[in-house]
């Protein structure tokens, strides 16, 4: 179990330290939506580019917490260039796995034979932050800007 924290440890850092997708797209054509977490300090930008139903591109700036900092960072490398069904499908699992899984994290051996970790792949790795429930707002902070800038998105067409 500690080799399994570990690593998780590990990718949030990596993701803290080295960010995937950093930076701005032109907007418009991107479709720019801002998400701040008061309880923290925690602000993120994100760029959104869809395409025929595929989220083609996506960057971010912010800053705040290494919790909210890595998970927009590990968020734009799961959605980047996905169909939006997936990115969906994505966005609901992670919102559960910040909600769902509080009763069966208590028993932990359980909760990570769970399917739907394998299929979060490094996502997985914020699975601990349940335990704690003040950091959940920044680790969905960029969840739910990337839930309301699709939701604007949809409302344009
Ligand atoms: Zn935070």
């Amino acid at each position: 179990m500690s080799n399994l924290e570990d690593l998780y440890r590990e990718i949030i850092l990596d993701h803290y330290r080295s960010p995937r997708n950093r930076g701005e797209l032109p907007s418009p054509p991107a479709h720019k939506v801002e998400g701040f977490n008061p309880l923290c300090g925690d602000e993120v930008t994100l760029y959104l580019d869809v395409h025929d139903g595929v989220l083609s591109d996506i960057k971010l700036t912010g800053h705040g917490c290494s919790i909210s900092q890595s998970s927009s960072s590990l968020m734009s490398a799961a959605v980047k260039g996905k169909p939006l069904n997936d990115v969906n499908a994505t966005i609901e699992t992670f919102k559960q796995l910040m909600t769902g899984h509080e009763s069966a994290l208590t028993t932990e051996e359980e909760a990570d034979e769970e399917v739907d970790l394998r299929t979060l792949g490094e996502l997985a790795a914020l699975q601990g932050v349940v335990k704690f429930p003040v950091r959940i707002k920044c680790a969905t902070l960029a969840w739910n800007a990337l839930r309301q800038g699709l939701d604007e998105i949809a409302n344009q067409n």
